[in-house]
């Protein structure tokens, strides 16, 4: 997703296309020629922007301005700064994390304006987390604080990651592990199958999500399960740094309706008890939280307010 902001996070310009997985320059061409385009159109060149923000999906080393790695599509030792300075002619480009850049994002478009420490959440293809404490982002020694989604839920016959180890959160509760037991159920039952078919869904975690709202028992039990595995990571994470709040956003945020409910009813069993009230709310920014991220990662690198 590509897109021309103010600095408000008004959105003035905005594409979507699929990310070509078999090529990061590729991706970065596309994303770079959208850019020129937009600017086209305003009349305007780079030298008119702020900046130019970037997420970038998995490890993001900021030290050394390298993606380490991007486990979806086997992007590997990427200077994708580097990059977009040379084909732009331009440098003001700030990259970081996608996670961290919605965390950024909610802190100056969403309700950061009422809290200033809370761990956000996203939910989607896997697992990602970042941490804000007192308004900052918490960065760790290799800025890989906040992987939530390898917190470890499952003890007894785990589950195994694609991170490589096994019983992580991510292997439970991430938009793939759903479709995974999807899959698995409906082959154990037709009845479960006829339902994706008589509703015209698709057997995966969005179509389970619209078959468990109707009441439809084997959906709701496969994201009971979720949710209780979504519940065991989020107190870890509550019981270790006591956030004001926890923001969930992601691909879950379709379902959070349904999520929320289940997982609010059990986070009670596993923080300890002065916690349990802790918030869990879904972000104020929906889909765009990564994308107003990058906004907010400029504003945060140029202005520092
Ligand atoms: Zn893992």
């Amino acid at each position: 997703m590509v897109a021309l902001t103010n600095q408000d996070g008004g959105i003035l310009r905005k594409e979507t296309f699929a990310t070509i997985v078999s090529s990061c320059k590729e991706t970065f061409d596309l994303c770079c020629g959208c850019l020129m385009q937009f600017l086209h159109e305003m009349q305007a060149g780079v030298e008119d922007l702020l900046g130019v923000g970037i997420n970038v999906p998995g490890m993001y080393d900021s030290e050394n301005e390298i993606l380490i790695k991007a486990p979806f599509a086997s992007w590997e030792k990427i200077g994708v700064k580097q990059y977009f300075q040379k084909k732009l002619q331009y440098e003001n480009i700030f990259v970081e994390n996608d996670v961290k850049n919605c965390a950024l994002g909610e802190k100056y478009f969403g309700h950061g304006s009422k809290y200033k420490s809370y761990v956000w959440i996203t939910v989607s293809t896997g697992i990602g987390g970042a941490i804000v404490q007192n308004g900052q982002i918490i960065h760790g020694s290799h800025n890989l604080a906040g992987e939530i989604g390898h917190i470890k839920v499952e003890y007894a016959n785990p589950r195994k990651c694609s991170c490589g180890e096994y019983g992580c959160l991510e292997a439970y509760a991430s938009g793939t592990a759903i479709t995974r037991a999807v899959r698995h159920r409906t082959r154990q039952s037709p009845a479960f199958r006829r339902a994706f078919e008589e509703w015209g869904l698709s057997a995966d975690a969005e179509g389970c999500a619209d078959l468990a709202k109707r009441g439809i028992r084997d959906a709701r039990s496969i994201y009971e399960q979720m949710g209780d595995y979504l519940a065991r990571g989020i107190a870890a994470v509550i019981n270790l740094l006591n956030p004001q709040v926890v923001i969930l956003g992601g691909g879950v945020a379709k379902s959070m309706d349904l999520v929320l409910p289940i997982v609010s009813g059990r986070i009670g069993d596993y923080v300890v008890e002065g916690l349990a009230g802790t918030p869990i709310i879904p972000t104020a920014l929906g889909y765009e939280a990564a994308l107003l991220g990058t906004t907010a990662l400029v504003l945060d690198k140029c202005k520092g307010v």
